[in-house]
């Protein structure tokens, strides 16, 4: 099988299976894909690997284990996980996947590997099972997306990286292929600052920015340091509100949100936007908004995993996938080989320990 056609039919499928075999509702969203790949005995690590995604580890006489870039976006951790978990799922042996925007904010090539081709495809259909996004479009109040800006609204609901999202709809035949390519290329960014436009630029505009309105109402947003949520009240909300910047009678901030921006005075439909601000430890809060009717949401900060790895033992584990990574890219670019080729051998110390 060597299509992309015929990949996706068959990622379905084994998703499908995943799902049955990890106990996963494919109506709810996020998936956990985390608790998924815990279950079939498979060690998940964490650490930053400035150039790698994260390795898939399959060696004979040894425990399975992913490692995990711990320095990527929530989304692109989350697919990555899953993709680790395709590879897994279809038999596939040790894998290295490099190359962040070859599976993030590229189109796929069709000189793909086969294996590849597989754990891709598996990662969307396993983290995007139909029943899950028709429900977070739901919540959205939509049955299909008609803007980028949506698509990328359901992205961060479903903790997916936004053009693999869009991608996926056109693979469910929720949109036309020409609608997710065209949408696949929309730079998130620009999304995101049209968002917040009215607020000074963050940091960084890795981190996203969540749009809620009132019919989002009891929604749970799961935020990642630095994320923005932009609170959209109804037309002809009353406009003296959020005084202090902090608490104000109209809109409940939690102390560790503050109010970056406040579009009451730009244009009819009032924006106000949230940020994370400098929060990286976990935190929980209702936010109450004294809209025309009341209305409120909960936000929850969930910051990166800790490392999973004593830094004694990941030194002597990143060494391994460097060699690896170097054999691979040392005269074998013009030949035929395969990334799952590649070998990597497995400090003991490594495959002996449980993870947290
Ligand atoms: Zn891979």
């Amino acid at each position: 099988m060597s299509s992309w056609a015929g990949a996706q039919r068959l990622a379905h499928l084994v998703a499908n299976r995943a799902h049955d075999d990890l106990g996963v509702a494919r109506e709810r969203y996020p998936v956990d894909v985390y608790g998924a790949l815990d279950a079939p005995e498979v060690r998940i690590m964490w650490r930053p690997t400035p150039r790698l995604l994260g390795i898939y580890l399959c060696e004979p006489g040894a425990e399975k284990g992913v490692l995990l870039n711990r320095e990527l976006t929530r989304a692109a951790r989350r697919h990555t996980a899953a993709h680790e978990l395709g590879h897994n799922r279809f038999g596939h042996g040790t894998h290295l996947d490099r190359e962040i925007d070859e599976y993030l904010d590229s189109a796929p090539a069709a000189g793909w590997p086969k294996v590849e081709k597989e754990a891709e495809t598996f990662a969307a259909w396993f983290l995007m099972p139909p029943p899950a996004v028709r429900a977070a479009l739901a919540r959205l109040g939509l049955r299909t997306a008609d803007s980028a800006m949506q698509v990328y609204q359901l992205s961060l609901r479903l903790g997916t990286p936004y053009r693999t999202t869009a991608r996926h709809l056109g693979n469910m035949r929720h949109i036309t292929h020409q609608q997710a390519a065209q949408w696949s290329r929309v730079r998130p960014e620009r999304l995101k600052a049209s968002l917040d436009k009215h607020a000074s630029p963050p940091g960084s505009r890795a981190c996203d920015v969540w749009l809620v309105d009132p019919a989002s109402r009891d929604e749970h947003l799961v935020l990642s340091p630095g994320d923005r949520v932009a609170v959209e009240l109804a037309a002809g909300a009353r406009a003296d509100t959020v005084a202090g910047g902090v608490t104000g009678n109209r809109i409940s901030v939690p102390p560790w949100m503050s109010v970056v921006a406040d579009s009451a005075a730009v244009s009819g439909c009032r924006r106000v936007v949230l940020d994370t601000a400098d929060q990286v430890t976990p935190a929980v809060a209702r936010v109450d908004v004294d809209d025309r009717v009341p209305w409120s949401f909960t936000v929850e900060l969930r910051p990166p995993p800790a490392l999973g790895l004593d830094p004694l033992t990941s030194a002597a584990f990143e060494r391994q996938a460097r060699d690896a990574e170097h054999r691979s890219a040392g005269g074998d670019q013009a030949g035929d080989e395969t990334p799952e080729q590649t070998r990597v051998e497995i400090p003991a110390e490594i495959s002996g320990r449980r993870m947290t």
